[in-house]
């Protein structure tokens, strides 16, 4: 009796979920390397909050990706950017896993992969396997690690959602053993006056703050002034014990005088809510200096889930003769924290720092659409394109149009369109909408004409133009020569580039008939898998076809032997 109540209890234990509500202990790793983070969960991305963790794969590809539980493969996807080449595995406890930059998948899930690239004739297609059909089992090699898609250097990137809701829940919750001893890092602190009449440290501009460490670990922050309606941010970041890797926080809290003001963390959070970290975040100094700091209030268009507490949306009303003291710390999902604290006081000052003046001729209110012309293009903003009204800057030269600049964030697309009716129908083709950068280089923004109206949806403020583009695409082979002879050859492997508006599309065919090219865009490379096809003849012909945007194509035709 005694001994089946013990079972009954370490069944509980083990088999089901913690006090957090999610399975721990039930899945595997998906690798079988000491787990090192380069990314961390609701780690502050562009635009995004990262939705996974990035699992480092020590600067090697291919190494064995393991299904983390039993579970069925519901959609596969190859693609140039985003994620790359990335499965989903649903398991049956209601949690679905998510493994992207994929080199490549198991030998059945790539024959499975490319029938469906041959049948569309394309390297890009996306699946979703009917229920049950590609089933994988615990501790099933499923994939090979890579870089493919938007990821700069070798490395996992995995996601476990909820496979109801799609919500990204945070990975580290379901128990995975990764070594984290180490506490988070402040590099920046900063004080904002809130409203009209507000200040700090006499300035109605935001202000950053100076914190020295103290003998107890924590850090004490010179003491600020203040008067009316004021909030504080910070810039931080986490490490764990086995990589340098700035890694994001797990939770932020913010106690004022013992009561907690603030508190948000990443458990879990929506796509659909993900780009209003450009709310958490303070974007225009973020546009200034590429740091993100956060905030421990909120502003308008914030509408963010993550936050657990938020009294007076963070904010702390200063009054005269009062002292305050503000508390921040900083968690990592261990529990490892730093704390701040910062002693305000209230007291009417002198104005030292007056707020700046932004005016400019227009003006956008952001619950209402908005609509310039600029005379060389027009630009229209729909409404809640933006999350305040504010003076926008608009500018037009002889051939370029300004639009603002990067300190504020567009939440949704607007349109620019320009009027190319004094160029011939020729010029036309080759021509599209470019958004200039720094270094006043062209870059193809997705142009959409119609006879000689040609319009671009983006969020990207700054310098647009329409550029040129005569040139098509260059196409060389990389590991072979015309009429060699390639016995031996696993594949072949040529280089295409584009020099102005970008590759569009890509084919190719071996004795007239379409192969599967992978495309690297970061290494420019495509390659062909002699796997694929049994050649039944001795002289192959190569033929590949390159279009940039504008339409400009190019054509290689190369022969090859093979016995
Ligand atoms: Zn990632």
């Amino acid at each position: 009796m005694r001994n089946f109540y013990l079972i009954l209890l370490l069944g509980y234990t083990l088999g089901s979920s913690a006090q957090n509500g999610y399975p721990v202990e039930t899945f595997r790793s998906p690798l079988d390397i000491p787990l090192v983070l380069a990314g961390t969960f609701g780690e502050l991305r562009s635009n995004h909050f990262h939705s996974g963790i990035d699992i480092k794969t020590q600067q090697r590809q291919g190494l064995p990706i393991y299904a983390i539980g039993d579970g069925t493969i519901t959609r596969i996807k190859v693609s140039l950017w985003g994620y790359g080449k990335v499965l989903y595995v649903a398991h049956p406890n209601g949690y679905t896993s998510v493994y992207g930059h994929l080199q490549k998948f198991s030998p059945s899930i790539e024959a499975f992969i490319k029938k469906t690239q041959y049948q569309k004739k394309s390297y890009e297609v996306e699946v979703f396997p009917e229920y049950g059909d590609i089933e994988v089992s615990k501790d099933e090699i499923i994939a090979y690690s890579g870089n493919t898609g938007g990821s700069s250097g070798p490395h996992l990137h995995f996601e476990i959602r909820s496979s109801i809701t799609e919500k990204p829940t945070n990975p580290l919750l379901y128990g995975f053993d990764i070594r984290d001893a180490t506490n988070p890092t402040l590099t920046g602190l900063y004080g904002y006056p809130l409203t009209e009449n507000s200040h700090l440290n006499q300035s109605e501009q935001k202000i950053q703050l100076n914190f020295t460490k103290q003998k107890d670990g924590s850090f004490l922050a010179d003491k600020v002034t203040a008067l009316g309606t004021i909030g504080f941010g910070f810039v931080g970041f986490d490490r764990q014990d086995l990589a340098a890797n700035k890694n994001g926080l797990y939770s932020v809290r913010q106690i004022v005088n013992g009561k907690v003001y603030t508190d948000y963390d990443f458990e879990s959070f929506s796509f659909s809510e993900t780009r209003y970290i450009n709310t958490l975040i303070d974007y225009e100094h973020f546009g200034a200096y590429r740091k993100r700091i956060q905030k421990c209030f909120r502003t308008a268009g914030n509408n963010l889930s993550i936050y657990n507490t938020l009294v007076n949306d963070g904010k702390i009303v200063v009054k005269e003769g009062l002292s305050y003291n503000v508390e921040l710390i900083l968690f990592d999902f261990e529990g490892n924290n730093i704390k701040v604290v910062i002693p305000v006081e209230g007291r009417k000052l002198p104005i030292l720092k007056k707020k700046d003046n932004k005016a400019t001729d227009n003006f956008v209110i952001a619950k209402r659409p908005n609509n310039f012309d600029l005379g060389l293009a027009k630009v229209y903003f729909p409404t809640n394109t933006f999350y305040e009204n504010f003076f926008i800057d608009l500018k037009s030269g002889i051939d370029t149009i300004t639009i603002h600049n990067n300190r504020v964030a567009a939440h949704r697309n607007f349109t620019i369109t320009f009027d190319a009716s004094k160029y011939s129908e020729a010029e036309r083709k080759q021509l599209f909408i470019a958004r200039l950068d720094k270094k006043m280089v062209p870059n193809y923004a997705s142009t959409y004409k119609r006879g000689s109206t040609f319009t671009t949806r983006t969020r990207n403020f700054g310098m647009y133009t329409l550029a040129k583009d005569t040139l098509a695409p260059k196409i060389r082979t990389k590991n072979f020569k015309h009429k060699q002879w390639l016995n031996n050859y696993r594949y072949l492997s040529l280089l295409i580039s584009d020099d102005l508006s970008g590759i569009d599309t890509f084919s190719a065919t071996l004795n007239g008939e379409w192969i599967l090219m992978e495309y690297e865009p970061k290494t420019k490379t495509l390659t062909y898998n002699f796997d694929d096809k049994i050649l039944d003849k001795k002289q192959c012909e190569l033929k590949v076809i390159v279009k940039d945007n504008v339409g400009n194509t190019n054509v290689l035709d190369v022969s090859f032997y093979r016995k």
